[in-house]
């Protein structure tokens, strides 16, 4: 075992605070990385706070990694020592059920094994990106190509792919109208994609506060939610919504956004339920999806997109004690657009 330095939330809504954390020793397929950076991203919150239900403490989250592998396992072919690497929300998976063989490790029959608060296909917990290493069978590891800086890499990890997975899934791409709705940490990836993709593209967001941002990252228009004459506008409007907001909305109002047909890809994963009215569905045959993260084949398709697109996050670069603030500022939803840790300074 190796020790390394690492923060962790001692208990359920307690603040982070710097610990030290043990490591396996490197297995025959495992690589071992020297994380450079760690995003932070809400479900960081939600699980640190039990706001999913029940979790594992002391908690080191953290499932957006960047950082440069310095030790391979005898069995390992994908990698060597120096090259530029990420882990995301996966780190182990059955690897036989039909979900892991068509490389959607994500629906792992039996449950796939997330980078943290989750118990190891060994029996241990896992721990995540706010430390200094990690050990991770190459499996789960992919590779950041060298256009992209590992700094602005390591949200894509969770926020891009798991953006690029729906707009792949429900046909963003030329003549499509397509609208974001959250301009936070995944919503910002998601304009992005979308328009290197080749949509029309939209951002919903609560104020006007960030329609610069919004409109640089790539968007073509932008609406406030708070004023009601953008529900009237909007009406029928768009082939595909990707919702990310954390918090409960009104999805029948929209669900009215959509022309016949059309798709509302869910994949914020507010800690309330929500109540819809099934005919916000049924009159103009439209789907109501979830989407979750992105397998690992994808996930490397994902990074070559947006390293031939010139896309990265846009981000706050942050020391380890500031992460409880950064915390803070995310459920304000004061966020532009990711925050992520310099994990030197652990
Ligand atoms: P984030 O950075 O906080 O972004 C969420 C955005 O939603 C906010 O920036 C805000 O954008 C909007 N919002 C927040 N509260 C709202 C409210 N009460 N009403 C309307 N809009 C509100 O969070 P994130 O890291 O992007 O994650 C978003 C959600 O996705 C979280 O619940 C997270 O757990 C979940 N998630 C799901 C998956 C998956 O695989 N499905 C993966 C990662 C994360 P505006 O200010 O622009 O309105
Ligand atoms: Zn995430």
């Amino acid at each position: 075992m190796t020790t390394v330095a690492a923060y962790a939330a001692p208990a359920p809504k307690a603040p982070l605070e710097r610990t030290t954390i043990e490591r396996r020793e490197v297995r025959e397929f495992d690589v071992l990385i020297d994380i450079k950076f760690a995003g932070i991203c809400h479900s960081d919150i939600h699980q640190a706070r039990e706001g999913w239900g029940e979790a594992i403490f002391p908690m080191v989250p953290g499932h957006e990694i960047a950082g440069v592998v310095t030790e391979v396992g005898p069995g390992v072919t994908k990698f060597a020592v120096g090259d530029r690497v990420g882990v995301g929300c996966m780190v182990d998976s059955c690897r036989e059920c039909e979900n892991c063989k068509a490389g959607n490790e994500q629906y792992c029959v039996e449950g796939n094994t997330q980078t943290y608060n989750s118990i190891g296909r060994d029996g241990e917990p896992t721990y995540g990106g706010y430390s200094q290493k990690v050990v991770v069978d190459e499996n789960f590891v992919v590779r950041i190509p060298d256009g992209l800086s590992l700094d602005v890499a390591a949200p894509l990890l969770c926020a891009g792919i798991t953006l690029y997975s729906p707009l792949k899934r429900f046909g963003a791409g030329p003549g499509k109208k397509v609208a974001i709705l959250g301009l936070g940490g995944l919503g910002h990836m998601g304009v992005k994609i979308a328009h290197a993709l080749g949509a029309e593209v939209t951002v919903l967001s609560q104020s006007l506060r960030k329609q610069e941002d919004g409109l640089r990252f790539g968007a073509d228009h932008y609406y406030a939610t708070s004023d009601p004459k953008t529900f009237e506008e909007l009406n029928g409007t768009f082939d595909l919504i990707v919702s990310t907001v954390a918090a409960p909305l009104d999805f029948n109002a929209y669900l009215a956004l959509l022309k016949p047909e059309g798709t509302l890809a869910n994949v914020g994963a507010p800690e309330e339920p929500i109540s819809l009215s099934l005919f916000s569905v049924i009159g103009g045959g439209k789907s109501l999806a979830g989407s979750f993260i992105g397998g690992l084949p994808q996930t490397q398709e994902m990074l070559d997109f947006c390293a031939e697109h010139g896309l990265g996050a846009e981000i706050e670069l942050i020391g380890a004690d500031q992460i409880n603030e950064a915390y803070k500022r995310v459920e304000d939803s004061d966020v532009r657009y990711r925050f992520v840790i310099d994990t030197a300074t652990i």
